[in-house]
């Protein structure tokens, strides 16, 4: 679903973070990006994300090489991305339901398909009774479901995210991580950038762990810490 090919990135004036480095992600798959700070996790995911583009080499997505395609194609290849951040990014100025339904009302779907496609959202995160809340009321764990109901509203085949449990604390954390894990048992193909992998205990994953401008993947395992 996602393949890397000798890919090498470095941005301008810097050295490199990572050199000819290759792999696989495949659909289904629940995978941590691992590696001390500044190693290159959020570069990775903006390069799967095609926000960032690499020095060489050559990033698949579902057969398609996102480096070729033509630049109206792009906001198509976008959607099949769901993305959470650890600062969530929501809009402040807007309630619970108004955020979720910003990535359908974008593609042209509002009215009565889109409420319902809002509430499922949020009931799948278990916000469905702060639909009007606005996000500052929500608490931290509250807001990052929010953040995952918004990234999954338009059923993506992906999700990414970028330490969504950042600054949240043990229980909120293992909370987000066992979301993202029940999107991913109904068959989305989740990638995680976390440098704190504490928080995974008992949960199958498998690891691109990166070191010295190279990634070595890991089989599935589960965490026992
Ligand atoms: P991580 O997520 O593992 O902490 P990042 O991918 O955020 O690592 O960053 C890796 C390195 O690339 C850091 O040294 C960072 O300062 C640098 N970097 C990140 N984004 C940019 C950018 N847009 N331009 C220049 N350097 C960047
Ligand atoms: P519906 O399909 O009627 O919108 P679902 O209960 O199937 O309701 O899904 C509720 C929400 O959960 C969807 O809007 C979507 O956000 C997310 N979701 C469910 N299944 C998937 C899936 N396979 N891929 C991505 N997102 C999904």
């Amino acid at each position: 679903m996602i393949v890397f090919k000798n890919v090498s990135m470095r941005y301008p004036n810097s050295a490199h973070l990572f050199r000819q480095v290759s792999f696989n992600i495949d659909k289904g798959d629940f995978v941590l990006v691992t590696g001390h700070s500044g190693a290159g996790k959020s570069t990775l995911l903006k390069l799967m994300a095609g926000i960032e583009a690499p020095s060489s080499g050559q990033i698949l997505i579902n057969q398609q090489d996102i480096g070729k395609l033509h630049p109206n194609a792009v906001p198509y290849l976008r959607r099949r991305f769901g993305l959470v951040f650890q600062d969530h990014k929501l809009l402040y100025d807007r309630n619970s339901f108004d955020n979720v339904a910003l990535p359908l009302s974008i593609q042209g779907i509002t009215g009565e398909e889109a409420a319902r496609r809002v509430r499922a959202a949020l009931d799948k995160v278990g916000l469905l009774n702060k639909e009007k809340a606005m996000p500052i009321t929500l608490s931290g764990g509250e807001q990052q479901r929010l953040a995952i109901a918004r990234a999954v509203v338009s059923r993506p085949s992906i999700v990414i995210a970028d330490e969504p449990t950042g600054g949240l604390d043990q229980t909120a954390s293992l909370e987000i991580m066992q979301l993202l894990k029940a999107f991913n048992e109904v068959g989305v193909t989740v990638v995680i950038a976390m440098h704190d992998v504490a928080q995974v205990s008992s949960i199958a994953y498998r690891t691109l762990h990166i070191d010295h401008q190279t990634i070595s993947t890991l089989p599935a395992q589960t965490a026992m810490l």
